[in-house]
Order: C-alpha cells, then sequence, then structure tokens
C-alpha cells in the first residue's frame, strides 16, 4: 500500500487538487481511493489562511524516489515557491507511507516524520484504512486519541474532486 498526503491553503484548493489528480495520474500513478478533504488550522506558522488536507491510496511502478520526484513535480507544476516553512503553499505532496519500505535518507524518509504527528493526516487517513490498517501504523488510533485537541480543528470539507477515486 502506497499512501500520500496532499495540501493546498493557497488559491482555488479543491481545483489544484483534482489538477494535481490529473497530473499524477499522467505521470503513471493511479489514485485508487481519496479520502473527503478536510479544512484544517495552519500547523507550525499559524499566521496564514486555513489549509485543506486530503490521504490518497495510489499505485504505480515507480521506485520511491521515482514516486518522490513526481511529487516534487506536481508541486512546482501547480506553482509552490518554498519560502517560509511550514508557510503557505499552493499544493504539498508528501509520501506517507509505502507498505514494507522504511528509509532515512537526505531525500526521503519512510514513513513520514510527520504522519504520527499530525491530526490532519491522521484523520483522513483513519477514514479510508480503519478496517483495514497495515500492522505498521497501529499506532494511528492510540495518536487520535493523544491529539484530541488537534482533531477537533480538523473539520469534513468537501467530497475529493477526483470522479474515477472511491470517494469518501
Ligand atoms: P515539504 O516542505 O514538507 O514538502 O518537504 C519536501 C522535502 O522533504 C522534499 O524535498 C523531500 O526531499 C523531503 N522528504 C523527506 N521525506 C519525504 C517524504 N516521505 N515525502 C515527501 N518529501 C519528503
Amino acid at each position: 500500500m502506497i499512501l500520500l498526503s496532499i495540501g493546498s491553503n493557497q488559491g482555488d484548493r479543491l481545483a489544484l487538487f483534482a489538477q494535481a489528480a490529473a497530473l499524477l495520474a499522467e505521470k503513471g500513478v493511479k489514485i485508487l481511493e481519496a479520502s473527503a478533504v478536510y479544512e484544517t488550522e495552519p500547523f507550525g506558522f499559524h499566521e496564514q489562511p486555513p489549509f485543506l488536507n486530503a490521504v490518497l491510496v495510489v499505485e504505480t511502478t515507480a521506485v520511491p524516489e521515482q514516486l518522490l520526484a513526481v511529487c516534487l513535480a506536481v508541486e512546482t507544476a501547480l506553482g509552490r515557491k518554498r519560502s517560509v516553512r511550514w508557510g503557505p503553499r499552493t499544493l504539498d505532496l508528501d509520501i506517507l507511507y509505502i507498505s514494507g519500505i522504511q528509509c532515512h535518507s537526505e531525500q526521503l524518509t519512510l514513513p513520514h516524520p510527520g504522519l504520527f504527528q499530525r491530526a490532519f493526516v491522521l484523520v483522513p487517513l483513519w477514514e479510508l484504512l480503519k478496517e483495514r490498517l497495515p500492522e505498521d501504523l497501529a499506532a494511528v488510533p492510540e495518536r487520535l486519541a493523544d491529539l484530541q485537541a488537534d482533531v477537533q480543528g480538523v473539520r469534513w470539507y468537501a467530497p475529493f474532486p477526483l470522479p474515477q477515486a472511491r470517494r469518501k
């Protein structure tokens, strides 16, 4: 199983998600399932608009480094400029998790170090996978309980804008 996290807090956020999904498909990353889209208070740097966040289950023949390159290319194509850490971004696309792969290189850490820290990742992930959580993600419900206060700030916003994905 491969999980991606998608986020945006600039421009037409839902339209950017739809464009990102189309670009992923063009680059050989098939979206099998999408969580709903949640609206979330900004993390880290608070003086910025709220984010939309979702989690995607994808399928690809790309190796992890190639998939990371695809994510970065999609971010760039949709106008992301890296300035303030945790600051506003048109699109953020991260690899959260790939079954059976743990790595920690300069370019890529898997599972993503934020996976267990961020309610905006845990809430959509739990929505999608609560009945078939991979064993190495077994701590998710416990982390959700720990982050109860942050979980309150993650609100259902819309279905994921993708006709061919199984919507939640
Ligand atoms: P961010 O500002 O969160 O989008 O960080 C992107 C950078 O984090 C990329 O240039 C990657 O090299 C690095 N990175 C490390 N692990 C991951 C991961 N699991 N998914 C996406 N980016 C990662």
